[in-house]
């Protein structure tokens, strides 16, 4: 990033000046729990949607901040420097509007509903040779995301990609003047983000906006309302205009489309002459994304025939960070995506929230450059060297004789083959590891080696639609209203520590488990938020107390028990615990009766202090039984109003669970408990397929084919029996992988290529067979139990059962994995 000092920034944002203005700024900081090199920083007090960056001020000054942009300075942090300003955010918007002023080389800017960041990596896959590409880092593309992109803008760059996404009307326009692109992309406009606006055209005009000032254009000619829209715009009626699509007044007219297994042939007539390209997709949206591509680059110019190699080349899915169990409690970040700086600094910022006593990094040569070796692996070292590594391995020739820039216990090797050839497991001890290359270095060998168990059937864990779907739930509340998540039951099956370390980081304020042991392996791995125990064991109070986990206190029994552990262990400030309102489920906690006798337990009480009080519907995701739940939230009004007036005191309060949230906004109290609906799930149906996001997906692969004839029969008890020629799929999961019984004899389904297979006779205890007759597959491909297509719910509805006990029956012998933008 280019340089400026703080009179500088003061001065371009209309701020208030409070400390030395001579301070160089080369950084930006927008998350305390990100910074680890604070040299030259500023820390921008931001309202995320979670959190009022200024509560942070302090955490960021501890980790050596020094120059804050803020509402209002603080006095207690010694030789800080402060620009005051109304809103922060608008002033990283005006910083990066006059910064974007100052450079004249093209500047590329994408819209639309879908592919905005796929499209943009790949133009930088296609261009990165010829260019010097400043681009939007992973996707973003908000009111401040595009800020950031644009301020890494800097003399050496002579081409920007940048991405520009909304959600309301009205957002555009300030997107424009931070990009200000001079060509505008347009990709795939769907239904997505529609909520907020009238209609279609509505969403069109605005994204138009973007394009305000270009010069060229690129989009799709299919797309009637939009080409209409084009035409009637003033400005966009003039300028130049690049198209795809089958109308032979296209600049890119597509000729065919032949796909096979693996790859997609496509062959268009641009300036009366034909070109074919191969990419090795076959879906609909990488072919356009692919066109969308290629249109771009006849836009720049550029002689898109020499770079037939580079389609052929080009990556999936951007920016897929895997993240993995390893092996001797260690934890395995892959990346071998990009071998660029910016994907570097990503991985490097995944790592560190990783909590593990010892951090390793392997790191290969980097390709996607046009720096000098020199230059690239100086800032490479630089980089990484503020992470402290315990140990470096430097493979590839070129960075091999870098060596001395990073600093820590490093080793270098040509290959990856002369690593494995003197690398032991035992070395391996509860570290969290990168393997950051290219490519050709072929670091899946080495990740091979480091992963747990055997890859062929795992539970795959989208972290990413995790988040996305917790943003969903929180636009629902107000915003002061605290978020609690369920992460009992080793997060409903999908792993705790990953999911809970992802919640912990994404600011969450409680996580609850079922019993004490699931809140101490949290604890034990990293985790510091408060941890709320739902069902605690008499058994387990010391372990409960030790690793500062808080009860649910929901009887006088219970209260009185655990008062005497906390005299026992002699434990001196109030202890917090979590008081449970029996309101009309019958399961756990205090009836009105009990008041009384809990009033005078806890008045004056110096062990404990009510931290929160709550209570749990019986039918929050049934709408035909709205009169029950309005009876419990009415009784746990009382309740609540009871015990607080005779105490004084103004704990939490809190009842909803997820489909509560949805349909009883009214009672969101002071906090929600989250659970089935952050991994995609809700009863409101309507709901789910509009805004959430399938976070879990159950896949294996086929082991064997085989066919049989008519009457010929298939597994245990001969249950099935062939009626035609028939070819069966067998697959390596069976019950003893959480996969029922009772699914077999033709009652459950599976996915192959996005196509349903009917499970076959008897399950087995590790095997189970399909059939696939009318299917092409082969040996080797993928299945999924559940996920996208058959959902999590098709196979809780074959089942006669709930999500929840589908997800949470999965065995513990199928390895998760967890995946990150
Ligand atoms: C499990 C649980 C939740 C979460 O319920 P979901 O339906 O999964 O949202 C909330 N509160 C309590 C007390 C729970 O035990």
């Amino acid at each position: 990033m280019k340089t400026y000092n703080l009179n500088q920034i003061s001065s371009i944002i209309n701020g208030t000046l409070i400390g030395n203005g001579d301070e160089v700024i080369d950084q930006i900081f927008f998350d305390s729990r990100m910074i680890v090199n604070p040299v030259h920083g500023i820390f921008f007090a931001l309202h995320g949607n979670q959190k009022d960056g200024h509560l942070y001020l302090q955490d960021a000054y501890q980790k050596g901040i020094r120059n804050f942009v803020v509402e209002k300075a603080l006095n207690n942090l010694p030789n800080a420097n402060f620009i005051e300003v109304k809103n922060p955010l608008m002033a990283l918007q005006n910083w990066a509007k006059n910064h974007r002023k100052q450079f004249h080389f093209p500047v590329i800017g994408i819209t639309g509903s879908n592919g905005k960041t796929i499209v943009k990596e790949w133009l930088n896959q296609l261009l990165w040779k010829k260019y010097s590409i400043v681009r939007s880092p992973k996707s973003y593309n908000s009111q401040f995301g595009t800020a950031l992109s644009v301020l890494q803008m800097e003399e050496k760059n002579d081409l920007g990609i940048f991405e520009a996404g909304i959600s309301m009307p009205n957002e555009m326009q300030n997107l424009e003047e931070i990009i200000q692109p001079t060509i505008g992309v347009l990709t795939k406009i769907g239904e997505a983000h529609l909520e907020n606006f009238k209609n279609q055209d509505e969403l069109i005009q605005e994204k138009l906006k973007l394009f305000s000032n270009v010069e060229k254009l690129v989009f799709n000619i299919e797309n009637e309302k939009v080409h209409q829209a084009i035409l009637e715009n003033d400005h966009l009626r003039k300028i130049d205009k690049y198209t795809y699509g089958y109308s032979d007044s296209a600049t890119v007219q597509i000729k065919q489309i032949l796909s096979n297994q693996t790859n997609t042939q496509i062959s268009i007539l641009h300036n009366q002459e034909t070109f074919s390209y191969l990419i090795p997709f076959t879906d609909d949206a990488s072919i356009k994304n692919s066109l969308i591509c290629l249109t771009t680059l006849i836009s720049l110019n550029i002689d898109y025939k020499q770079l037939k190699n580079e389609f052929n080349q080009l990556l999936p899915i951007e920016m897929r960070l895997e993240v993995k169990e390893a092996i001797n409690h260690s934890i395995l970040i892959n990346d071998t995506f990009n071998s660029d700086l910016n994907s570097l600094k990503i991985g490097l910022n995944v790592l560190n929230q990783q909590p593990r006593d010892k951090k390793s990094l392997v790191l290969t040569d980097i390709l996607q450059s046009n720096l000098s070796d020199e230059d690239l692996y100086q800032q490479a070292a630089d980089l990484v060297n503020p992470y402290h590594f315990d140990e470096i391995v430097l493979i590839g020739e070129k960075i091999s004789q870098f060596k001395t820039l990073f600093q820590s216990y490093v080793r270098s090797f040509n290959s990856t083959e002369e690593f494995l050839e003197q690398f032991k497991h035992q070395h391996v001890d509860n570290e969290a590891i990168l393997l950051k290359g290219a490519r050709p270095f072929k670091l899946e060998k080495i990740s091979n080696e480091l992963e747990t168990r055997s890859n062929d059937s795992v539970l795959e864990i989208n972290l990413q639609h995790l988040i996305e779907n917790i943003n969903v739930y929180r636009s629902l509340l107000k915003p002061t209203i605290k978020l609690m998540c369920m992460v009992k039951a080793n997060s409903y099956g999908a792993g705790s520590f990953e999911v809970a370390n992802t919640l912990q980081n994404n600011g969450v304020d409680f996580l609850g488990v079922a019993i004490a042991d699931e809140g101490k392996e949290l604890r034990e791995a990293g985790i510091t938020i408060p941890i709320i125990v739902m069902n605690p064991e008499q058994s387990s109070y010391s372990t409960l107390i030790d690793y500062q986990l808080e009860p649910e206190i929901y009887s006088l029994r219970v209260l009185k028990l655990f008062i005497q552990k906390l005299q026992e262990k002699q434990i001196s400030s109030p202890y917090p615990i979590h008081l449970k309102m029996e309101t009309g489920m019958n399961r756990l906690g205090f009836h009105e009766d009990d008041f009384e006798e809990l009033i005078a337990v806890l008045k004056n009480n110096s062990h404990v202090y009510i931290r929160s009080i709550f209570t749990h519907l019986a039918t929050a995701d049934m709408p035909e039984e709205q009169e029950y739940a309005t009876y419990q939230l009415n009784r746990f009004d009382n309740s609540y109003e009871a015990i607080t007036t005779a105490l004084n005191i103004q704990p939490i309060k809190h009842a909803l669970n997820s489909p509560g949230i949805v349909a009883y906004g009214a009672h969101q109290y002071d906090m929600v408990r989250l659970g089935i609906g952050m991994y995609g799930y809700s009863e409101y149906t309507d709901f789910m397929e509009k805004y959430l996001k399938p976070v879990v997906r159950f896949k294996t692969v086929i082991s064997q084919i085989s066919e049989i004839e008519k009457g010929e029969t298939v597994s245990y008890g001969r249950r099935f029996t062939a009626e035609r020629h028939t070819k069966i799929a067998t697959l390596p999961v069976g019950y003893a992988d959480g996969i029922r019984r009772s699914l077999g004899y033709g009652k459950g389904k599976v996915g192959i290529h996005g196509q349903l297979a009917t499970i076959t006779g008897t399950i087995c205890m590790d095997m189970m067979m399909v059939d696939v007759t009318d299917l092409p597959c082969k040996e080797g491909d993928e299945v999924t139990i559940f996920g996208d297509f058959p959902t999590l719910a098709d196979v809780a509805e074959w089942l006669e059962t709930i999500p929840y006990e589908v997800l949470t029956s999965v065995s513990q012998r199928i390895k998760r994995v967890y995946y990150k933008e």
